[in-house]
């Protein structure tokens, strides 16, 4: 299968040449090609099959073509080491887990998958021993990163990130690791460290000393993989005999996640419609309503995983759809809230039900419980474990919740990072030295 960039002035790349470069050259974000259907027979037993059997047969769909039967099938089983349970919150709102992997949030699954997939594609490069992937990250991006890639050997991950400006659980989560992963420590913001790797991909000279490539949410063995859970929350909620009018409900920000799910809603995947969550970064909500999309600056939230003000998957929707506003607004609504009304839904959800939310699912509990109509019934994505967001979350709702294992077992570790200033010279420097 080939895959083509949304921008249309890129060759045709296959599937190795995009995972292993991320970008088009155009800029565009590649798209595949084909998006083969699964057959009726799949959805009448769904329910009856495990999530790794499910996944398998969708990433088959997709990477069937390029990667060997037994290699797809280790990369699937591999990257979905961890439960995603379908929890029930009200009579008609179940929340989809996603939250139960190394770094408790849903950017695991694609991180697991691309690091996998990114191994079994760099055995075929002759010319260079390693490839490294430069990561910025304001936060959760960084840790499902650095821990997909944590031991695949061939590949050495660099997360850059703003000195001071995560939170000492986001941070020991990339600092703590060792082995493959460096964690540099930029002095600036999120922006400088964006810009830096910007910067290096840009530098030909450094490309030439080292074979350099990204792991964000635009690199399609990242984002793909998503939809497979989607298809595992249908099969769950039709066990419960929920299989009409499903609506599917995502806290958004790039709009990976949900693209993701749109794709799957091509393959036959009968999701009745979807609603994206904003918090307050409104963009693709006024788009919907007005038929114009005017990215913005992002504004801080408490929801802050999703803070984007230019969405890059908003162009994947877009060319998914033929760039159709009246057929984009038939199969998703949105929703947008304010900080004030994210802190009142963790709340209210905990006092009614006992269901402790964290932020980002907050939105989307909300949107369900507002935008459910009669005779449906929705699940939302919980994109994170409220311990992630301990300090919020516990100022907000009273609580002390109480933090997992897993995260406790990386706040145990010895932090180590290198100094970086904001100047590409020096990150240059440092990298013509490796
Ligand atoms: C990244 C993230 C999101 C947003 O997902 P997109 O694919 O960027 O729309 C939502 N919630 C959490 C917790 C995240 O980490």
């Amino acid at each position: 299968m080939k895959y083509y960039s949304t921008n249309g002035k890129a060759p045709l790349a296959t599937l190795q040449k995009a995972v292993v470069k991320g970008l088009a050259e155009d800029k565009g974000l590649y798209m595949p090609q084909r998006i083969n259907p699964l057959p009726e027979s799949f959805f009448d037993t769904i329910q009856d099959l495990s999530f790794q059997e499910i996944a398998l047969q969708v990433a088959t769909c997709f990477f069937g073509e390029d990667v060997e039967p037994d290699a797809l099938r280790r990369i699937v089983y591999d990257t979905l080491s961890f439960d995603v349970p379908m929890v029930k919150v009200t009579d008609n709102i179940y929340s989809l887990e996603l939250f139960h992997g190394p770094t408790l949030a849903f950017k695991d699954v694609g991180a697991r998958f691309m690091a996998r997939l990114l191994q079994y594609f760099i055995k075929d490069l002759q010319d260079h021993k390693e490839v490294n992937v430069l990561v910025a990250t304001s936060g959760d991006t960084g840790s499902a990163v650095a821990n997909g890639f944590l031991g695949v050997e061939g590949v050495h991950v660099y997360v850059l990130y703003p000195k001071g400006k995560v939170s000492p659980i986001q941070e020991c989560q990339f600092t703590t690791l060792g082995r493959n992963i460096t964690a540099i420590e930029v002095d600036g913001v999120f922006d400088d460290c964006q810009a830096l790797v910007k910067s290096a991909f840009m530098d030909d000279e450094l490309n030439g000393h080292m074979l350099l490539t990204s792991a964000n949410s635009i690199n399609v063995a990242r984002f793909l993989p998503q939809s497979f859970y989607y298809f595992w929350a249908y099969a769950q909620l039709k066990k419960q005999g929920l299989s009409d009018n499903v609506v599917a409900c995502v806290p958004s920000g790039n709009f990976g996640n949900i693209c993701s799910a749109l794709f799957g809603k091509r393959m036959g995947l009968p999701i009745h419609r979807f609603i994206a969550a904003n918090n307050a970064n409104d963009v693709f909500f006024n788009y919907l309503k007005t038929g114009e999309y005017n990215p913005k600056a992002s504004i801080q939230t408490i929801a802050n995983a999703m803070d984007v003000g230019a969405p890059s998957n908003f162009a994947r929707i877009y060319d998914l759809y033929g760039k159709d506003h009246a057929a984009i607004c038939a199969d998703i609504s949105g929703a947008t809230y304010t900080d004030e009304q994210i802190a009142q839904t963790m709340c209210e959800c905990l006092q009614e039900t006992g269901y402790q939310l964290d932020p980002h699912g907050a939105c989307g509990y909300r949107a369900l419980q507002e935008g459910l109509r009669e005779g449906e019934a929705g699940f939302f994505l919980e994109t994170a474990h409220p311990a992630k967001f301990k300090q919020v979350v516990d100022d907000i709702c009273g609580t002390d919740i109480e933090i997992p294992a897993r995260l406790q077992a990386f706040m145990k570790g010895t932090k180590q990072s290198v100094p970086m200033s904001k100047d590409f010279a020096d990150f240059k420097a440092y990298l013509m030295s490796r």
